[in-house]
């Protein structure tokens, strides 16, 4: 039986900077899972690209050329590492350091964690943000999967379904310090879609919707290709959209909490999302696509009404039908199953079947 507390080396994401945005949901999970893992008394040290932030925790800032990211890279696309790679400089680091901790958690969905997996000392669980992208990739935690059975997470069962080895994941959700969002009983009168401004994200569609609708919609997240938004802009000329930047927890907490409901359009099978928990958490009813996480995560009719995926007219029809829901329910729903506590239980089963396993 593996010995609580642990000493934990967490290996963040190599797209961005942490605090940057360009990490997508992988910047908040972290935060929590080292704030909750921390309050349960165990040892976190990070290590992130440089200029990383993150709260209060000591951070070893690696300097390197970030890794693109994997969403539009193609089935076939082939691994890449730029010259001086951030990412190859983490493990660098994780490699002369892994003495000094019980576990490393991999973060970052890129090949080379997954390969150097049987090459370090110390046992590594890999928390896999995003569902099957590249052949690579598959392949890469495949072999994990097969030589290291117990060690790869995922946030759901929509994302492991898009594996060849769904059945041996293993899915542990998410969760969020509730007592940062606040419950709103009573919006104004607007829409909130939040989220990395990306094609793979469709604002696209819930721009077409609330132009429909005539309702304003505003937008957060961060904005990594301009021109992609600006072509948006010019194709919805009618609708009432603002663009109000990428905000703090505190503050996106307040502006989606004042929404009538959250749009989400996603044209992949979104791993998760994290922004579906946000939302609930302030009582915000979430508008989805009946696909990927955010169909796990709304109950339709409860705290939100799932569409057809693709259907801007489901969305249409849906926000007809926002005033069923009600916000004590959303909140409630988050309470329940998406709490830190519920979130760092699941974490520490896994952590310790991951070591029981090598002992
Ligand atoms: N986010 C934020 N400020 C903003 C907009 C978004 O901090 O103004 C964060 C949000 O809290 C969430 C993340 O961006 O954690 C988006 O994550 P999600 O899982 O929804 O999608 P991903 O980007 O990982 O595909």
């Amino acid at each position: 039986m593996a010995s609580f507390p642990l000493r934990l080396l967490f290996l963040s994401t190599s797209v961005g900077a942490l605090g940057s945005g360009l990490g997508g949901g992988v910047e908040l999970t972290l935060l929590n899972m080292a704030q909750e893992m921390q309050h349960r008394g165990h040892q976190i040290k990070i290590v992130a690209p440089s200029g990383s932030v993150l709260a209060d925790f000591p951070i070893a800032q690696i300097p390197g050329n970030l890794q693109e990211t994997a969403q539009s890279q193609g089935r076939k696309a082939v691994i890449t590492m730029p010259p001086d790679s951030v990412l190859a400089n983490m493990w660098e680091y994780a490699r002369q350091a892994q003495g000094d901790y019980d576990l490393l958690l991999n973060f970052a969905y890129d090949w080379l964690p997954f390969y150097l997996t049987p090459f370090l000392d110390r046992p590594i669980a890999h928390l896999v943000s995003m569902g099957s992208l590249t052949s690579a990739m598959d392949l890469v935690i495949e072999q994990v999967i097969d030589s290291h059975p117990g060690t790869i997470g995922v946030h759901s069962h929509a994302q492991a379904d898009t594996f060849a080895f769904s059945d041996r994941c293993v899915v542990l959700g998410n969760g969020l310090d509730l007592s940062l969002y606040q419950f709103q009983p009573d919006p104004e009168n607007y829409m909130a879609w939040v989220g990395r401004i990306a094609p793979e994200k469709g604002i696209e569609d819930a721009i077409a919707a609330a132009q429909t609708v005539k309702v304003p919609l505003k937008i957060w997240g961060a904005m990594p290709d301009i021109a992609y938004w600006q072509t948006i802009c010019q194709t919805y000329p009618e609708a009432n959209i603002a663009y109000e930047g990428f905000l703090s927890t505190t503050e996106l907490q307040q502006a989606i909490g004042l929404s009538r409901g959250l749009l989400m359009t996603p044209k992949w099978i979104e791993a998760f999302g994290n922004v579906a928990i946000e939302a609930l958490a302030c009582g915000v009813p979430v508008i989805a696509y009946q696909r990927g996480g955010p169909a796990e995560i709304i109950e339709d009719g409860k705290t939100g009404w799932l569409v057809e995926p693709d259907s801007v007219a489901g969305l249409v029809e849906a926000m007809d039908k926002l005033d069923q829901i009600d916000r004590q329910t959303c909140r409630q729903r988050a309470e329940a199953t998406y709490s830190m506590g519920a979130m760092g239980d699941r974490i520490e089963v896994w952590l310790r079947n991951v070591l029981d396993a090598i002992n």
